[in-house]
């Protein structure tokens, strides 16, 4: 049987590879595009294809998803999972650093999803996920990160309404604290405390990557099939705990 066609930005590490991992095992023909091959060139039995991809380069997207369906048939998942960030106070950020994350985290997304949107328009099929984040409610030391992020959410809202009616799902994942890339970068600069970190999630752990990736499959699967334009928060429930963290949990 012909393999669906599912592409991951920044596919060839952390989040983004484990989401690969699981539409593989779904049955999809997965494709990391990410600027390096990373993992995909290592141990790689799901067997997940990898095209360089910059996705701040927006016709560079474009030619590089035209390729792809070329090479292996309609584009029918997109999960937009490349992002980046930078630590540093509001007052202090360089317009180079802010810029930079917003290229990579928005336009990125927006370049991808336009990309892959404008291809499963014309057969009226397709499922896209955005990667957005707890941080998009605000988060200290990481403005252009917690900004592009809850564009992600604006972003995925609009897509999702208009395009409903003509069979392409855009929804997003918002996770929580993982111990992949931008997270453990936070814990190795000194500017993320795991301790605090740990006393603010009411399931008191980091979630697994593989958790977020099923929250992915489910938004790509018939099961979600009514969903559109939400973002689902992976996050061991730290977006719904708004109290200070209990010094002992109740009997
Ligand atoms: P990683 O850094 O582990 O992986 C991100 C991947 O994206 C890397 O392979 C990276 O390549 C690639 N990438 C970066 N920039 C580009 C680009 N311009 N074009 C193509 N690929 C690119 O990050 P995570 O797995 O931790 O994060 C994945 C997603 O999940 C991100 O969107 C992040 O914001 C989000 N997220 C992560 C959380 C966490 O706690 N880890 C929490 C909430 C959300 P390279 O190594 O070359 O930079």
């Amino acid at each position: 049987m012909t393999r669906l066609v599912a592409i991951v930005t920044g596919g060839s590490a952390g989040i983004g590879w484990e989401i690969g991992q699981r539409l593989a095992a779904d049955g999809y023909l997965v494709v990391a595009a990410d600027r390096v091959p990373g993992l995909t060139a290592g141990e790689n039995p799901a067997g997940i294809l990898w095209r360089e991809l910059d996705v701040t380069d927006h016709a560079a997207v474009d030619r590089v998803f035209g390729e792809i369906e070329d090479d292996l048939g309609p584009i029918e998942v997109l999960v937009n999972n490349a992002g980046i960030q930078r630590h540093r106070g509001l007052e202090d950020l360089t317009f180079d650093e802010w810029s930079t994350v917003v290229d990579v985290n928005l336009h990125g997304v927006f370049s991808a999803l336009q990309a892959a949107g404008r291809r499963m328009l014309t057969r009226g099929e397709g499922r896209i996920v955005n990667i957005s984040s707890i941080s998009s409610r605000g988060s200290a030391g990481r403005a252009p990160y917690a900004t592009t992020k809850a564009a992600v959410i604006g972003l995925t809202s609009t897509a999702g309404a208009e395009w409903a009616a003509r069979g392409v799902r855009v929804n997003a994942v918002a996770p929580g604290y993982v111990d992949t890339g931008v997270f453990r970068q936070g814990v190795e600069q000194g500017t993320l405390s795991l301790d605090t970190i740990l006393s603010r999630i009411p399931a008191q752990r980091l979630a697994e990557a593989s958790e977020i990736a099923a929250a992915v499959s489910f938004l790509v699967s018939e099961e979600s099939r009514y969903m559109n334009g939400q973002t689902l928060y992976v996050d061991g429930g730290f977006m719904v705990d708004y109290g200070v963290p209990l010094a002992k949990r109740p009997a």
